[in-house]
C-alpha cells in the first residue's frame, strides 16, 4: 500500500542502502531488515535487545513518549527516588549529588509492565472515559430535555391563544346580542310613539274633514255644538300627545370596552416571557481513582505483605 510509510533498515541506511525494515528495535530505536536483524540479534551487545514487528512499532510510533530529558536533551537514564524525578546523566551530578537513592532506571522498569501504575492508568483511562461518556450522555438528554420543555411551552401559548380566542368569540357574541335587543328596545319605543302619532293623524285628518263638511252643510246650531264637542276631543288629543311625547326620550347607542380588552389591544405588550430556571449541575465529573487512592505515575510499585498491612491500619 502507497500510503503506508516505509520504514528504512537503520544499519543499511549507514551505509547508504535503501532497505525496508520488517522489524524494529525499540532499544536502538531503528528499523532492521531481515540481514541486519540476524547480526543484530546475535551481537552481543543487542541480543537482550526487544525487537518488535514493524506493523507493531506502527501502532506506538504516535505515542508520544519522551525518553530524552527536557532541560539537557541526553537520554533518561536515572531515576530519584526522593525527588521522585527521572533524570538524565547531566541531571544527576547538577542536582541531584547529594541524593542516595539514585539508581538506573533499568533497575526499576524491569517490571514496569506489571506494575501497580500501569494497571491503574488502565483502570483510571478506562474510568475516566466512562466519566466522559456518562457526562456526554447527560448532557446529550439534558438537551433532548431542553427541546421537550420548548414543546411543551410552545403548545402552552398556541393552548392559551385559543383559549382566549373562544372567549372573545364569546364574549363578542354576547355583546353583539346584547347590541341587537338593547337597538330592538328603543327603536320599539321610538315606533310605539309613532304608531300613536299615526293614529293620531288620522283622527287629525277626518275632523279636519267634519269640520269642513259641517261648515258648509250643517246648522248654526249643529256648528256651535259640533266646534265646542271637536275642540274638546281636540285639547284633550293634545293633551294626551304631549303627555305622551313628554315622557318618552332620546336614545343613542354607544358602547364602553371593557378595560381588561382595551388593554389586550393597547397596552399588552407581551404574551408572557420566558424563564430560564438555573440549577446546580446534578452531576460530577469524579476522578475514577483519586477519591480512592491516590495513583503513582513514576515509581513503579509492586505490592507485598507490608504495603497492605499499611493500608489497613
Ligand atoms: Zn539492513
Ligand atoms: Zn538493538
Ligand atoms: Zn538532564
Ligand atoms: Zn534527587
Amino acid at each position: 500500500m502507497s500510503s503506508v510509510k516505509h520504514i528504512p533498515c537503520g544499519p543499511c541506511s549507514f551505509d547508504d542502502v535503501t532497505k525496508d525494515a520488517g522489524k524494529w528495535c525499540t532499544n536502538c530505536e531503528e528499523g532492521l531488515c531481515e540481514d541486519c536483524e540476524n547480526s543484530h540479534r546475535k551481537s552481543k551487545s543487542s541480543r537482550n535487545h526487544k525487537v518488535i514487528l514493524i506493523e507493531d512499532f506502527r501502532k506506538i510510533e504516535n505515542v508520544s513518549i519522551s525518553q530524552v530529558c527536557e532541560h539537557h536533551g541526553e537520554n533518561l537514564e536515572w531515576f530519584c527516588k526522593s525527588h521522585d524525578e527521572v533524570l538524565c546523566v547531566v541531571c544527576v551530578p547538577s542536582k541531584h549529588k547529594a541524593c542516595s537513592d539514585v539508581i538506573p532506571i533499568s533497575a526499576i522498569s524491569a517490571n514496569a509492565r506489571q506494575s501497580t501504575a500501569l494497571s491503574e492508568l488502565e483502570e483510571t483511562i478506562e474510568g475516566t472515559l466512562q466519566n466522559v461518556r456518562r457526562c456526554m450522555k447527560n448532557r446529550e438528554s439534558a438537551t433532548k430535555e431542553i427541546e421537550k420543555q420548548e414543546q411543551a411551552v410552545k403548545s402552552m401559548v398556541l393552548e392559551t391563544r385559543t383559549k382566549i380566542n373562544s372567549q372573545l368569540d364569546k364574549l363578542q357574541e354576547k355583546l353583539l346580542h346584547e347590541l341587537r335587543s338593547t337597538s330592538h328596545t328603543c327603536k320599539s319605543k321610538y315606533i310605539k310613539i309613532v304608531q300613536k302619532l299615526k293614529s293620531t293623524e288620522e283622527m287629525l285628518t277626518k275632523l279636519r274633514e267634519q269640520t269642513i263638511h259641517m261648515k258648509q252643510f250643517s246648522s248654526d246650531i249643529q256648528v256651535f255644538l259640533g266646534t265646542r264637542q271637536v275642540n274638546k276631543r281636540i285639547v284633550h288629543e293634545v293633551e294626551f300627545t304631549k303627555s305622551e311625547i313628554g315622557a318618552s326620550k332620546d336614545y343613542e347607542l354607544k358602547v364602553s370596552i371593557h378595560n381588561l380588552i382595551e388593554k389586550l389591544s393597547n397596552e399588552v405588550e407581551d404574551f408572557g416571557k420566558i424563564m430560564v430556571w438555573e440549577s446546580a449541575i446534578n452531576l460530577d465529573f469524579r476522578h475514577p481513582k483519586f477519591d480512592q487512592a491516590q495513583i503513582e505515575i513514576n515509581v513503579p510499585t509492586t505490592r507485598n505483605i507490608s504495603n497492605i498491612k499499611l493500608q489497613l491500619i
